[in-house]
């Protein structure tokens, strides 16, 4: 029998004690249970700011119990690809839902991750250039590295060198790829912009609305919506905003014909199951009454009562405009050593490092919802000020997020 040793594994060992002492060494969380705005970590339950629930819907009485009638009608699983078997009734109808919704041609993907890079494999080809941002997610890079197109990454902020860039003569198709809230500052792509670059320069616009779906926009529809932008592929997660799994695109007709056709991380992976597609047609329901606007309303408040009281503390947290709450410790030790602190102090706040995000770039990412309550979030603020050394007064009584 051969031992693994045999290949020469040393350097997996090395590589990895090497991330150990530069602080970047990533461990699984075991997360024994989960509640609206609490997790439960080695048996203690804290507040939980660390995932993308934003609107609460994850455990919203009527998505799971959409989840639950799809579950006992359909099955566990979709049984296959959505291209031989796999798209099972429910997956028409969230597709019919999402027409109404985006007034486009929508496809149902199994994750945001495989939506961009099916999107940009099968749409960038070789000899084209895609300009895309470079804070823009993991996918993103993923799916350009895919698609074998020439990359031009352009600084985050840097509008003005993306114009010049796209003033030079060229060739070859071309591309703009912009996530519309950067998921680590929760900062906002100039998106008006972006979208006069692309028509002047003929570029195909393709946008990741992960962070902004259910959240921006009339009804929840997005940044795209709100700034008015129709870019050529719009992509909006249900794992974030609509708290369930899976993600979708909208585009026209043409363009998601191509998709059915080439995008290898649809046609070639299971469909999501019967019950989650279940829930994320119940919470896009959900998301455009007022219901919907109670929510969005209620967690854009919550984070910027944080953002002020974090400023009043002489502190720069970023995200206006979003449930993104991010502070930058440049080094990753710090922002790990605060994230370990606000743990002894009940809350749970991601501390993100390179790779995930830029070398110098270390951060603290709170992210909020709308279940939680104000005065868990001004215990998270002062526990903040606590870890910081700096005293962090709470945001005060606010009548309508209580
Ligand atoms: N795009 C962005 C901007 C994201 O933050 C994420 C998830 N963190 C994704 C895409 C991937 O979405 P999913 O988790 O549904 O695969």
């Amino acid at each position: 029998m051969s031992r693994s040793s045999d290949v020469g594994l040393a350097w997996l060992e090395e590589s990895l004690r090497s991330l150990e002492a530069r602080g970047l060494r990533r461990r699984l969380t075991l997360v024994n249970d989960r509640r609206p705005g609490e997790i439960c970590l080695d048996g203690r339950w804290l507040r939980d700011f660390s995932g993308n629930d934003y609107l609460g819907l994850a455990f919203h009485p009527e998505s799971v119990d959409a989840a639950r009638q799809a579950l006992e009608k359909q099955g566990c699983g979709s049984g296959g690809s959505r291209i031989v078997t796999g798209g099972v009734p429910p997956h028409a109808a969230l597709e019919q839902a999402l027409h109404r919704f985006t007034h486009q041609t929508c496809l149902v993907f199994p994750s945001g991750y495989q939506a961009n890079l099916g999107v940009i494999q099968s749409l960038c080809q070789p000899g084209d250039t895609i300009f895309t941002d470079e804070n823009n997610h993991a996918s993103i890079v993923d799916g350009c590295r895919l698609s074998g197109a020439h990359c031009r990454i352009y600084p985050h902020g840097r509008w003005d060198m993306l114009e010049e860039w796209l003033a030079e003569p060229d060739h070859g198709r071309r591309w703009i790829v912009t996530d519309t809230v950067f998921s680590m500052d929760g900062s906002l792509a100039p998106l008006k912009h972006l979208g006069r670059l692309a028509d002047a320069h003929r570029a195909g616009l393709i946008v990741d609305e992960a962070h902004a779906m259910g959240i921006l926009g009339p009804g929840g529809r997005g940044y795209c919506a709100d700034q008015e932008v129709r870019p050529l592929v719009q992509m909006g997660t249900f794992s974030k905003g609509l708290g369930s799994h899976g993600a979708f695109t909208s585009s026209n007709d043409l363009v998601a014909d191509w998709l059915i056709n080439r995008a290898r991380s649809f046609i070639y992976t299971t469909a999501l199951p019967p019950a989650v597609v279940g829930a994320c047609a119940r919470s896009l329901a959900l998301c455009t009454t007022s219901e919907g606007d109670r929510l969005r309303h209620r967690v854009l408040a919550l984070a910027d009562g944080l953002r002020t009281q974090l400023r009043e503390a002489g502190l720069k947290p970023s995200g206006d405009g979003t449930p993104i709450v991010s502070i930058p410790f440049n080094e990753p030790t710090r922002a790990s050593a605060i994230q370990s602190r606000l743990i002894e102090a009940g809350h749970l706040a991601w501390a993100f490092r390179p790779p995930t995000v830029p070398p110098g770039t270390s951060r603290l990412r709170i992210s909020l919802s709308a279940s939680h309550r104000r005065a868990q979030v001004d215990g998270l603020g002062r526990a903040l000020g606590r870890a910081l050394g700096r005293a962090l007064g709470g945001a005060g009584p606010r009548s309508n997020h209580g």
